[in-house]
């Protein structure tokens, strides 16, 4: 009589666990772990993500779609899991913020006991909000950071704190492996066109024609990076030595003004728009950039797509998805 051996056993492919998977990025990453081979679980409140996102993957025998919000326990099997659930850009959070907080907290608690559970490997999607506004310039990854706890930023940077600090007593009390990814600001194809983001609101505006809203003077900075140089980060992450827990800056170092950005998209889409000054939101940070040292070193990572290639391509999406009634 053979003996029995259970299912898993026979499945080569990796089992992946994506929250937040129907988001910007994440749709962007289940798409590659499929193309890597992997069985993906995409899990979604769809609070901002959209099954439009993952629309393309739903159907294929290896890509599974769960409705389920991550700050309620979930009991699956899988070998890895990306932590990316958590609404990103400022009018999102701050929508309801105490459920941002829920979300990053309970969220990772979840995650990790998950985690726990299965001996899974778990990565969370932190944040450059973390440095709060940075005294440090460029920001490498001993800055402790400058975060106003009491703000309205507050719930997304300090829940994202706390999930860190949360990611590091599971390693250090239980054994987890764990990755950590401080990611700087992420543009791209599929972003949400109402998320009040700086590069969507700026190429949404100049495709519309109407004014392009400068928050403050626009000399404050941001360095932008492409998404699919995220999601290949992300990757290499995952896949480094299980010494290495992060945390690891990921972004484009290339760093840019408010203002420049504004000219670049009014340039890059040929449109007649102008500028029109707005109030700059309480606690914006004056300027971001990342050392991404580390991440070369240790994961032979750089971005490789510079801001007018990566605004042509998501200039492209946003052309489609207006001229389609998005
Ligand atoms: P996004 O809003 O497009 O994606 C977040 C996804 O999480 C959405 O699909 C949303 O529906 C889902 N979600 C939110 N709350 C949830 C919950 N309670 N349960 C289950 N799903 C939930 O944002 P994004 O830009 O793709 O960001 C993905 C992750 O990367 C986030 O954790 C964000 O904090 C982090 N991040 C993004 C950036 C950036 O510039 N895009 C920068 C730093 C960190
Ligand atoms: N949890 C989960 N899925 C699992 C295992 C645990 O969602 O497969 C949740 C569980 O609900 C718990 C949290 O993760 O609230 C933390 O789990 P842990 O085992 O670390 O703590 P405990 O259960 O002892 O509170
Ligand atoms: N910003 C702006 N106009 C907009 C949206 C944003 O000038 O229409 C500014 C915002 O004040 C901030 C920067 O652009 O200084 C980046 O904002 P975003 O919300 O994209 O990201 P974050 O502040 O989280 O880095």
């Amino acid at each position: 009589m053979p003996r029995l051996v259970s299912a898993a056993r026979y499945s080569l492919r990796k089992r992946v666990l994506v929250t937040g998977g129907a988001g910007f990025i994440g749709s962007h990453l289940c798409e590659r772990l499929l193309a890597d081979g992997c069985d993906v679980l995409c899990a979604d409140n769809f609070f901002t993500g959209t099954k439009d996102n993952i629309a393309h993957l739903i159907g294929r025998p290896h890509f599974e779609l769960l409705r389920h919000d991550v700050t309620f326990p979930l009991y699956v099997e899988v070998d890895e899991i990306y932590n990316l659930a958590c609404p990103a850009s400022p009018v999102h959070y701050q929508f309801d913020p105490v459920q941002t907080t829920k979300t990053s907290v309970h969220g990772a608690i979840n995650m990790l006991g998950l985690a726990k559970r299965v001996k899974a490997k778990i990565l969370q999607a932190s944040t450059s909000e973390v440095y709060g506004d940075p005294q440090v310039h460029p920001q490498a990854e001993g800055y402790w950071g400058h975060v106003n706890p009491i703000g309205p930023r507050s719930c997304y940077d300090e829940g994202k704190r706390c999930a860190e600090t949360l990611f590091f007593d599971y390693h250090r009390q239980h054994g987890l492996r764990i990755k950590v990814a401080r990611i700087f600001n992420t543009y791209g194809p599929r972003m949400h066109p109402n998320d009040g983001r700086v590069v969507s609101n700026f190429i949404v505006q100049a495709l519309k024609g109407a004014p392009l809203t400068i928050y403050g003077d626009g000399s404050q900075t941001r360095a932008f990076c492409y998404v699919d140089d995220l999601v290949d980060a992300l990757i290499r992450l995952m896949a480094s030595k299980d010494g290495f827990t992060g945390p690891v800056n990921l972004g484009n170092p290339g760093e840019f003004t408010i203002l420049d950005l504004a000219r670049k998209v009014i340039a890059l889409t040929r449109s007649g728009s102008r500028l029109v000054r707005r109030k700059l939101p309480a606690d914006d940070p004056r300027q971001r950039r990342p050392d991404i040292a580390l991440a070369r070193r240790v994961l032979r990572w750089t971005p490789k797509t510079g801001l007018d290639a990566g605004l042509k391509k998501t200039i492209a999406y946003f052309r489609g998805g207006l001229a389609g009634g998005a």
